[in-house]
């Protein structure tokens, strides 16, 4: 179970101006849910992936800024989901699609909102979508609630009941720490890639494994099926694919063996990945089978690093792909002309150079702390993710507790949370 503990706080009253905003903002995000849960009715499926494909689209042209259609389509994930996840019940048959009810509110995402605190003021700073145009919406935070708020992270949500608007605000509760406490983890940052299958970065190492031997192969291989095609033998394509598919997963065998048996020489060792969305990034261009494959086999790299760590006993977490490539891991500034060419980092601000995905993988790592804290710990063993969290400074503070709603009435689940 995810321990999630739900803070809700009432609006101060907005003006006209920022009520008109959120009542149209709500009616386009609702629009763009139902749109979301439209699709994922009819093509029978809860896939990210598939949803976002079409719904994000749609959610633009109804006017919501890019972080709210994001938000939109994982809304109507997790309602498909759960939808979904009732399959099995003996009741199913009973079950309704879920359908919009006008009452979603907003989906704020990590980067469309900040709270602002000055002393005990908050202040909730809602992004518009247009570069440096915020909404101000105050709130009434009742004191004991003033460290919870200050402290949630993550996804929230904006909602109307009656005449008022509230803010539903996540903050993370680690699960129980089993003993070993004092023991900092070490943070293994993983950044996975198609060119180059992987860097790992850890405390006194960095490991390269390069794909530009393989590359050669896969050229050859596409060459063969163009020939083939050119003769009709659909046969041959078909079987050559297959070659290259299994010739794949054996070297994704090798690889996430080997970045698992690196963090395992590693005392509380967490490996951090980037949330799979990076996929889309980097699978840009090339030809259809290529990106196919590629997307393809990046996913089974990921997911067999996570199994195999999982059955290591090694925590997992996910961080944030934004910024990743383009930040700089010494100054900390971030922007794409850091990155001249591909391959290449050289940061503008303070002129640090480096391999593009050597500097990923740094950033990934660095990201550590702030994922397995906010983020989806990724693993089947939560203690030991709690374990090795529970050194971190960061932490300090946190009291571990069973999801505590504050008010029932007031608070569903979070937008794109995807259940354990
Ligand atoms: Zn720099």
């Amino acid at each position: 179970m995810r321990n999630m503990e739900c803070v809700v706080v009432k609006v101060i009253p907005p003006n006209r101006a920022k009520r008109e905003w959120l009542e149209r903002t709500a009616r386009a995000f609702a629009q763009a849910v139902q749109c979301g849960l439209a699709e994922a009715q009819r093509e029978r499926t809860a896939n990210r992936n598939r949803l976002h494909y079409t719904v994000y689209p749609q959610a633009r042209a109804l006017g919501l800024p890019a972080d709210y259609a994001r938000m939109a389509v994982n809304a109507a994930v997790a309602l498909a989901r759960s939808y979904y996840g009732q399959r099995k019940s003996p009741h199913f048959s009973k079950v309704s699609f879920p359908h919009v009810n006008g009452s979603q509110g907003i989906g704020l995402g990590v980067r469309a909102y900040a709270i602002v605190r000055d002393g005990d003021r908050f202040v909730l700073r809602v992004s518009t979508g247009h570069r440096g145009q915020y909404v101000w919406l105050p709130l009434a935070v009742p004191v004991r609630y003033a460290e919870r708020v200050a402290a949630a992270r993550g996804d929230a949500r904006l909602f109307q009941r009656g005449a008022d608007w509230y803010v539903a605000l996540a903050v993370r509760v680690l699960p129980t720490p089993t003993g070993c406490s004092g023991e900092e983890p070490t943070f293994i940052g993983v950044d996975l890639g198609i060119v180059r299958h992987a860097v790992v970065v850890a405390p006194g190492a960095v490991a390269f494994f390069d794909g530009k031997a393989d590359r050669w192969r896969r050229e050859h291989g596409a060459a063969l099926r163009r020939r083939y095609q050119r003769h009709r033998r659909t046969d041959r394509v078909r079987a050559q694919r297959g070659k290259e598919r299994r010739w794949m997963r054996a070297l994704n065998h090798q690889i996430s063996r080997q970045i698992v048996n690196l963090a395992a020489t590693y005392a509380h060792p967490v490996i951090v990945l980037e949330r799979l969305e990076g996929i889309r990034y980097r699978a840009k261009g090339g030809k259809r089978f290529n990106r196919m494959l590629s997307s393809w086999a990046f996913r089974e790299l990921v997911d067999m690093v996570r199994y195999k760590a999982a059955r290591a006993g090694i925590a997992v977490v996910l961080a944030d792909p934004r910024n990743t490539s383009k930040t700089c891991p010494e100054c900390g500034h971030a922007t794409r002309a850091n990155r001249p060419e591909q391959g290449r980092f050289r940061c503008v601000r303070c002129g640090y150079q480096g391999n593009a995905d050597y500097v990923a993988a740094r950033n990934i790592a660095a990201a550590g702390p702030t994922a397995l804290l906010h983020g989806r710990p990724d693993t089947a063993r939560l203690a030991s993710a709690g374990q090795a969290g529970d050194a971190g400074s960061r932490l300090d503070g946190v009291k571990v507790c069973a999801s505590a709603h504050t008010d029932p009435n007031l608070v569903s689940p979070m937008f794109g949370t995807p259940a354990l």
